[in-house]
This record gives structure tokens, sequence and C-alpha cells, in this order.
């Protein structure tokens, strides 16, 4: 018998940086006994509710998570919090190791005057609100607006825009809630700002991403030509010139194209920070400053200009926030770590380890790693592992929803789909549960 066959493991959070441990554990520690746990009764983190809904091809990662989450040894449990229903101390008496991959899910603040002003959201919020999130299905964000301020040159930000631009027809293949493409196609937008600090050499959005903006049925997008240098910097070489060359080119494109008589315009700004969000209770505009970049930092100019609009979203990134037992750095909203050890026996991976950026693919390399260092850690006498977990379940009379049971939501959604969506998504935790309570009683 394989040694790792004696040990369990908790991951704490099905999102992509959870998910890539237990695929690691499988690969390299044969029969060890995985249990994931999540918040959510759904799994696959921010796959299901941040990636845009009209991005189904990255969705479609969760095939293959859905391979290793039903896997011989691996359980999920959903419906099952860090911090409410079980403590850090709790896991590490029952588990050989813990991983924390609960994410880093709350919105950076801008720390400017007036942005607690109603009308300002932040991304996580707003994009959870468009992708059927249960914490942000009741958002009701304003749309009865004719402009909206989208602070933030990465890619979150374009998603933002986008989804704001897109038409139902386009939205239609997609698994956007019902109540956001209705609000979205009955709002007055006209025009969608983009602003970022920086220029087009330092945005953090990718070519394909920045393209499909120009690619929109019933809107356009324009940015200042004046601001688009004629060539990447000569510093730069290889990958990254090839890319930043065709981001520039992309960018040129827009400038170049006339304005079209299309219902919605994102106009994507560079050298503008923000100072303050104008307006009373709710936000009537945002007062920028113009910016220059030198010597790659970013300085303010003194000179400001005002945007009237009555929609802010913030795309600045976001932070986890401490749960009781792990130790936090507060400065960059991560866990506090090194090379992915927390303490003994408790490690984190994906965006708790590392802060809110890089692609899905970046959390693969990072949680292999970190694995692979756990396992070398294993040591002492085997800890008792899910049973141990199922009596503290039994005893505090949880609901954790199995594999199975988020295979059963999984069909109740694709049932509900409108012909060509993929799924009409549950947004209400109750509603799940519900749900589900039908599908045993009826089997
Ligand atoms: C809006 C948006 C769009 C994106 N689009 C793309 C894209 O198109 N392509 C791409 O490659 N990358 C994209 N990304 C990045 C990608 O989603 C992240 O790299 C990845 O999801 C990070 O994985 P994670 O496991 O660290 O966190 P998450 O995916 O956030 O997963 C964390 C999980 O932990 C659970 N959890 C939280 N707290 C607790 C708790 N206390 N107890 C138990 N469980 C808990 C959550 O419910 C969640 O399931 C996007 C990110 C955002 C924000």
């Amino acid at each position: 018998m394989a040694i790792s066959a004696e040990r369990s493991v908790v991951i704490v959070g099905s999102g992509p940086g959870g998910i890539y441990v237990a695929q690691a554990l499988l690969e390299k520690a044969p029969g060890c006994r995985i249990d994931i746990i999540d918040r959510l009764p759904t799994p696959f983190g921010l796959v299901r509710g941040g990636v845009a809904p009209d991005h189904q091809h990255t969705k479609r990662v969760d095939r293959k998570y859905a391979v290793t989450a039903s896997a011989e040894g691996v359980r999920f449990l959903g419906n099952i919090e860090l911090g409410r229903d079980v403590s850090l101390d709790e896991l590490t008496e029952i588990y050989d190791s813990v991983v924390l991959a609960y994410g880093a899910p709350f919105d950076n603040r801008l720390g400017i005057p007036g942005e607690d002003k109603a009308g300002v959201y932040g991304s996580n919020a707003f994009v959870g609100w468009y992708n059927c999130h249960p914490d942000f299905r009741t958002l009701d964000p304003g749309l009865d607006v004719e402009a909206a301020v989208v602070i933030g040159i990465g890619n979150v930000a374009i998603d933002t825009a986008r989804v704001l631009s897109r038409t139902p027809g386009e939205m239609a293949s997609t698994d956007i809630a019902d109540y956001a493409i209705d609000r979205i196609d009955a709002s007055p937008l006209r025009d969608v700002h983009m602003f970022g600090r920086r220029g087009p050499v330092e945005a953090s959005f990718t070519n394909t991403e920045l393209k499909e903006l120009g690619a929109l049925e019933d809107a356009t997008a324009d940015v200042d030509p004046a601001q688009i240098p004629d060539a990447a910097p000569e510093t730069m070489e290889g990958a990254e010139l090839r890319a930043r060359t065709r981001i520039l080119g992309t960018l040129r494109d827009f400038g170049a194209e006339p304005a079209a008589a299309k219902r919605r315009a994102i106009h994507i700004r560079f050298y503008a920070s923000p100072v303050e969000i104008l307006g009373g209770d709710k936000v009537e505009g945002v007062r920028l400053e113009r910016t220059k970049v030198e010597n790659g930092r970013c300085i303010g100019t003194g000179e400001t200009f005002d945007v009237p609009c009555r929609l802010v979203i913030t795309c600045i990134g976001s932070r986890a926030e401490a749960v009781s037992g792990v130790p936090f750095d507060e400065t960059r909203g991560i866990a506090k770590h090194q090379d992915g050890v927390v303490r003994p026996q408790v490690y984190a991976v994906g965006w708790l380890k590392r802060g809110a950026s890089g692609t899905i693919g970046t959390n693969r390399i990072d949680s292999y790693d970190v694995t692979e260092r756990l396992i070398a850690d294993f040591e002492g006498a085997p800890r008792p592992g899910p049973d141990a977990l199922d009596a503290l379940v039994a005893e505090r009379a949880l609901a954790p929803v199995s594999f199975d049971d988020w295979l059963t939501l999984n069909r109740l959604e694709e049932e509900a789909a409108d012909d060509g969506a993929p799924r009409r998504k549950f947004t209400n935790i109750g509603d799940m549960l519900k749900a589900l309570e039908k599908a045993h009683a009826d089997a």
C-alpha cells in the first residue's frame, strides 16, 4: 500500500486553485482521501461565478474539473463554510493536511472620497450579479442610466464593459441571469467610459479580450488615437513585444473606425486616475486626474476633468478576508505563507495565496507545486480523515451537498435552459436545496 493511502487532505474551496490540488493528489499521492468543501452548493468557484457568461468556451474547463471531483477517493461537500460551519482547528484535527483555496472575492477599494455613494459597485458584486452568484442576486444595480464609468483596464473591466453592451441576441447562447440581460437591454445606457491610470503599454488586458470590443453587434469601441504610441517600447522583446504590438494594433483599429450608428459606445481612455466620486447620496459623476507614466511610474499632473455618470463599476482587483485561525497579510489581502505553507499542516493556493491575478492555468502550475510540498511534509500518525468530518457534520446537523447532488442541480439547470443556452442557473441557495430535497424524495 502506498504510504499516501493512509493520508487524508481537505481542500477548502472548489475553484481552480482547489481542484488542481485534488488533481495533483490523485496523480502523486495514490489512495489519499480527498475532501473538497465549499461554502456554496455549486462547485468550481469563479469558473461558474466570475468568468463571463459569453465565454462558455472558458467555462468548459468545468468538464475536466468534474472528472477530478468525481474520481474515486474524492468527495465534494458543498454548502459547508470554513469559519461558519467548521473551524480551521477542527480541520487540522481531522485531516493530515488542510489546503486553503477559498479565493479573494472582496473588491479592492479606490480609497477616494465618495466611493460609498449609491450607484458605485465593485466588479465582484457586479459580475456576481450577472453570473447568478447567490451573494449578489439581489444587488439590483441601477441601470436606468445613460452613462457608466468602468474603472480599470484589465480583462475584468473589459468583461464588464462588454456584457453591458451586448444585445439579448448575442447573449442568447449564454447562461447570464435572465434578470440581468432584461435589465441591461431595458437600460437607456449609451456610453460606457473605461478609464485606466496608466497607458496602453501598461494595460493588463489581453488582445483576445480587447478585440472582442470591436466586434459587438450593437456597440462600438473607440480610443483617443493620440494616446496610442506607434510602437511598443524598445525595451520589450520576444513574446512580450509581440503581445504588446498586437494590443497596440487593435487599439489603433478602434481609433481609426468611423463612429458607426450603434446603440452603445465603449470609450477606452488611458492616463486618467479617479480622485473623487461626485454627487449627493447617489453618484452623479467621476472626477479624474490626468496622469503620465515616467520610468514605469504613474504620476498625477494636477489637471482634472469630470465625467457625468450615474453608474460606476470598479475593476481594480480584489482581496481575501481573514478567516479565524488563518494568519493574514492585511496589506496584500492574502493569507500569510511561505511558498504556500501557512503553518505546519496548513497550505494556501490560488488567489488566496498569490492575490487576484493570472489566468485559470496559472493556478494549475501553482497548485501542483504546493501539493508536492504537502506530500513531502506528510509525517506522524495519520489523522482520522473523512469519517470524522461526517461525524461533525451529523452532530451539527449540517446539510452538505455531494457531487452527485451537484450533478442533479446541473441537470436541472440544463433542462431549464432556453434553446441554445447551456443552462439557466439557480440563483438562490434555498431553491437549490429545495430542488435537491424534491429530487431525493422522487428517487
Ligand atoms: C470576473 C472574472 C473573470 C475571469 N475570467 C477569466 C477567464 O476568462 N479566463 C481565465 O483564465 N481566468 C479568468 N479569471 C481568473 C480565474 O477565475 C481565477 O484565476 C481563479 O478562479 C482563481 O481560483 P481560486 O480557486 O483561487 O478562487 P475561486 O475561483 O474564487 O474559488 C474559491 C472557492 O472558495 C469558496 N469559498 C470561499 N470562502 C469559503 C469558505 N469560507 N469556506 C469554504 N469555501 C469557501 C468559493 O465559494 C469558491 O468556490 C477571472 C476572474 C474574475 C474575477
